[in-house]
């Protein structure tokens, strides 16, 4: 337990429990190389990691030999670990003395339930420090090379998910987004864009927008799909993305490379 304060004596001489701490850590989009300098220092000093599914095994690596790691994340055939009994975890092991390293994939704070593991570990008074990753859509957008936004096409991104608490759409204002003019990040949507696509179309959006499904983005199996926002949804039910999906809709998609000589094909 290299990283825990020593045991300290209050001022009456009576010895004070030993109090650990937590860091939660945005891993990025998959590769070891897009962390930042301080979420390697913080996995380093780790005596616990609690991590995801589709951490890169490459990132763990970096954890002292002696922490424990901790997979609480979903795989096939098995249940993802309950985000309270997480809470808890972490707790725990923080209050044992440990530095806990919560590892999670891109940013924590962006549809990463980070609210609610610092909720918890303020509410029992661990110490915690959050330490940013690259967030999905910045992965996406760097890998095609596009702007997420633009000062004559696109002046406002929005995060949206499609994906409820309860696994169905989220009631989003629709109305606002196909108002705004901005770019649409779409995560958790690769099940559910059919109906983002209907309600966005509803709600006055182009269906010729540009949209751009990206799997895994930024790891060597990434793979995209161009398309429209009428269009796209169906191409992608056919091709199967089963990995990481996140969807780009706006102007700005159609400034990628790739699009753009595919149109020049079909013209
Ligand atoms: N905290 C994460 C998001 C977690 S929600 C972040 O900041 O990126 C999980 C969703 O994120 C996935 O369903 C997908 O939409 C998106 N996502 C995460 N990693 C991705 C990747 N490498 N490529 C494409 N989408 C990804």
């Amino acid at each position: 337990m290299s990283a825990c304060p020593p045991v300290e004596t209050g001022p009456v001489g009576v010895t004070l429990a030993r109090l650990g701490r937590a860091t939660l850590v945005g891993a990025g989009p998959g590769d070891a190389d897009l962390l930042t300098v301080r979420a390697v220092r913080a996995i380093q000093s780790a005596d616990v990691v609690l991590y995801d599914a589709l951490i890169d095994p490459a990132i763990l690596d970096l954890a002292p030999i002696g922490a424990r790691r901790i997979d609480v994340g979903k795989r096939c055939g098995r249940h993802a670990m309950q985000q309270t009994a997480i809470n808890r975890l972490i707790v725990k092991e923080a209050l044992a003395g440990a530095h806990v390293v919560r590892l999670k994939g891109g940013d924590p704070l962006v549809f990463g339930r980070g609210g609610e593991e610092l909720d918890s570990l303020r509410l029992a008074g661990v110490p915690v420090a959050v330490v940013p990753g690259v967030t999905a859509a910045c992965a996406a957008a760097a890998s095609l090379q596009i702007p997420l936004t633009h000062r004559d096409m696109s002046r406002s991104l929005h995060f949206v998910t499609g994906h409820g608490s309860d696994g169905s759409l989220p009631n989003h204002d629709w109305a606002a987004l196909a108002r705004s003019g901005g770019t649409l990040a779409a995560y958790m949507a690769g099940r559910t864009l059919p109906a983002v696509a209907e309600r966005l179309i509803a709600a006055g959006m182009s269906g010729a927008t540009p949209a751009v499904a990206v799997e895994n983005a930024a790891r060597p199996n990434e793979r995209r799909l161009f398309g429209t926002l009428a269009d796209l949804p169906a191409a992608l039910t056919k091709a199967g993305f089963v990995g990481p999906t996140l969807v780009l809709i706006g102007a700005v998609v159609g400034l990628a490379e790739e699009r753009t000589a595919l149109e020049r094909l079909a013209a």
